[in-house]
């Protein structure tokens, strides 16, 4: 069915990890059919070139610790746009809901009295590892996998992740946001009782030419990461799943 956007309205649009061809069907048209783009620094940003050229395309993309558009005023951009009788799309990478703010710009929305809807978005929690061979889960390996936040280190005191407990949950672990506090990280699993041989992966703007990424341990990986000189957007992935041997997958 074809994708409408209700003018007036806001859609929430995940774009996927950086490669347009990872937007869904629902994402191109509604991209087609925006008066006005609110778009991310991590969003596939070559699909702005379907949209209208009318169509107003306005960066709100937050660097990490850098320059960006305060929350509150993308907040307000979305109902001021909304409320003009526009077609507004919120343009995210990955999905709107992980880790992606979706849920407060909904709710601020909805007070507002401006309707929403989302469109999901292929993850970079699932797609960075599958880009570079690593499925998430495995038949008699992993009966599942957990995606966590490290953008606050453990012993923060507003961290709310039990990171002891994921040593020993016997599942993948995913996370996002994790290269500047690694070395923390992986110091507090071990610690915890993953196995230090525990295979780990680092994988750097997947889906994206420059998508780069490299296997380690638990115990190595921070250190690695540090050497190869690997920054963020990155994905860090610990499991048994990373030592598949998928060669031929592609
Ligand atoms: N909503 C997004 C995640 C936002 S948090 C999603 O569902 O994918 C931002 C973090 O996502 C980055 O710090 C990084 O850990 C991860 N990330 C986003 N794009 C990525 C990419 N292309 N490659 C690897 N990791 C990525």
């Amino acid at each position: 069915m074809k994708y409408q956007i209700t003018p007036g309205s806001v859609v929430l649009l995940g774009g996927g990890p950086g490669d347009p061809g990872l937007m869904t069907v629902s994402g191109i048209e509604a991209i087609k059919q925006a008066d006005v783009i609110l778009y991310d620094r991590l969003a596939p940003l070559e699909c702005l070139e379907l949209a209208r050229e009318d169509c107003e395309c306005i960066n709100v993309g937050k660097i990490p610790r850098g320059a960006f558009t305060p929350q509150e005023q993308i907040n307000d951009l979305l109902v001021e746009k909304a409320k003009a009788g526009n077609r507004v799309v919120r343009l995210k990478g990955g999905d709107p809901f992980v880790f992606g703010r979706g849920g407060e710009e909904w709710q601020f929305c909805n007070a507002a009295g401006v309707e929403v809807k989302v469109i999901p978005g292929v993850t970079s929690s699932v797609a960075a590892a599958a880009l570079a061979g690593i499925p998430v889960t495995h038949r008699n390996l992993t009966q599942g996998y957990l995606v966590v936040s490290g953008h606050i280190p453990p012993d923060n005191e507003n961290s709310t992740v039990n990171w002891e407990n994921l040593a020993t949950a016997g599942l993948t672990i995913v996370i996002l946001m994790g290269i500047k506090y690694l070395p923390e990280i992986t110091s507090t699993l071990l610690a915890a009782g993953l196995a230090a041989d525990t295979p780990a992966a680092v994988i750097a703007n997947a889906g994206t030419e420059d998508m780069t990424y490299l296997k380690a341990t638990a115990k190595t990986i921070a250190d690695m990461t540090a050497k190869a000189g690997i920054k963020p957007p990155a994905t860090v992935v610990i499991g048994e799943v990373v030592g598949l041997d998928l060669a031929g997958l592609f």
